[in-house]
């Protein structure tokens, strides 16, 4: 039989005529989030989750990531609520073994459940969006920090926090600094110290500045006693409280400044330092995964945290082994997003070789506090329950003072434990300066 007797051969005419079905609709947008259709179900995340193993409501990252996704397709599916019970630690990224994009799912997620469902006069929405903007409230608060700081740790203001806006009165609001770190830095008349090979951007974020300058001038001082130029440019929040409430669009606000400033102190021979490791993990992993401003990867690339970077680019061990400070022991716990980065096992690695100094990694769990989450009415107990793994590891550890690189954490550290924390740098200030 000939093509054209076949019925199921088209003749060259019949070919022409035929009309392809169109199976997508021209207006959706294909969104495939490259690594999302690669979960397996294997709920190694689920397992790894903090929320989930104190909150039995809350569904996991599985459901928040990979699923909720596929949910999506359809069109009349909403956001779950749930959504919000997830505190952003990330740590669910690293435990995924077949790299589905999850905290990316869940920012994304979160954003379209603000954007989309989310009463903008609810209670919920104002708080989130309060504290989302904390440097708003520095930035004022700083103005007359005595008087805000007598008037935010006040029993009665605490409870009206809490009733009016959720804001937890369990909490002492962290005191602001007489001076902010700008204010130094600009009354010591900026760096100190010029080279042209040795330049760093310091990314201090919202903490450093107004709450523990003394953390930020540590790092100046380690920095410039290494040769280093310190360029301190402008800067907004790095937005890791505004990807955890789903405020993307003040989030992007904030990284496109942050991004122009930075990027172009980059083309002239700088790097970018944090010193707070979840600043170093917005400007890394969250900045390139969701915008995609001018200079975005060129920052992403260039940014470190602080001894994360002297480790690469200096001696910092012989220096170590070589130093002494006065006896002293730390309980110290690594931050969920130093984890994400590989950088959880650096401050012991090099703080044992310290003569004077005895410290003790006080396990892997989370914190519980993450930013703002622990700072919500609602999830007040989740997030103490989370804590209490690190407590416990902490009061058994031989030091009575906390170490971490994350301001929340300290926060949380200090809260159930009541020891005074200090920063990595703050210890290699003591031992090298
Ligand atoms: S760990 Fe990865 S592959 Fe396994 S269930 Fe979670 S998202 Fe899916
Ligand atoms: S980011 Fe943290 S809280 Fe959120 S789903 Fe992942 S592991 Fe759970």
């Amino acid at each position: 039989m000939s093509d054209a007797e076949n019925p199921s051969n088209p003749t060259p005419d019949e070919q022409t005529d035929f009309e392809p079905v169109q199976v997508f609709d021209d207006e959706t947008e294909m969104d495939l989030r490259p690594g999302a259709d690669n979960c397996y179900k294997c709920t190694t995340c689920d397992t790894t989750c903090p929320v989930a193993e104190v909150d039995d409501d809350f569904p996991g990252p599985k459901f928040q990531g990979p699923e909720q996704w596929r949910l999506k397709r359809k069109d009349d599916e909403d956001i779950d609520d749930s959504i919000t019970s997830c505190s952003n630690c990330m740590r669910c990224d690293n435990a995924c073994p077949s790299s589905v994009p999850l905290s990316q799912m869940h920012n994304t997620a979160r954003g379209e459940y603000v954007d989309k469902q989310m009463d903008k006069l609810s209670r919920e929405y104002l708080r989130n969006r309060l504290l989302s903007n904390y440097r708003i409230m520095a930035e004022i608060g700083s103005k007359v920090p005595r008087l805000t700081n007598f008037a935010l740790n006040n029993s009665l203001v605490q409870k009206v926090n809490e009733k009016v806006l959720g804001i937890t009165s369990e909490r002492d609001f962290p005191e602001f600094a007489e001076q902010t770190f700008r204010e130094w830095w600009h009354e010591r008349g900026g760096a100190q110290v010029s080279s042209e090979e040795k330049k760093i951007a310091y990314f201090h974020g919202c903490y450093s500045n107004y709450n523990t300058p003394e953390v930020a001038k540590a790092l100046v001082r380690v920095f410039e006693e290494f040769g280093y130029e310190i360029a301190v440019p402008r800067q907004r929040c790095s937005g890791t409280p505004m990807f955890a409430n789903g405020m993307l669009d003040d989030a992007e606000r904030a990284a496109e400044v942050n991004v122009s400033e930075f990027s172009d102190l980059i083309d002239e021979g700088y790097d970018v330092i944090a010193s707070c490791t979840s600043c170093s993990m917005s400007l890394r992993q969250e900045y390139p995964e969701l915008f995609e401003f001018h200079g975005t990867a060129e920052v992403s690339a260039h940014t470190y945290e602080a001894m994360e970077y002297l480790r690469i680019h200096e001696d910092l061990e012989s220096e170590i082994e070589d130093a002494s400070v006065e006896e002293q022991s730390f309980a110290y716990h690594a931050p969920c997003h130093a984890r994400n980065q590989g950088l959880e096992r650096q401050a012991v690695e090099l703080f044992r070789e310290l003569d004077g100094v005895n410290i003790e990694d006080v396990g892997d769990s989370c914190s519980g506090i993450s930013g703002t989450y622990g700072w919500k009415d609602e999830k007040y107990d989740t997030s103490m329950k989370i804590g209490e793994e690190m407590f416990d590891h902490m009061e058994h550890a031989e030091g009575n003072v906390g170490m971490t690189e994350c301001p929340t954490c300290s926060m949380q550290m200090e809260h159930g434990t009541g020891y005074d924390i200090k920063h990595p740098l703050q210890l290699l200030e003591e031992a090298l300066v």
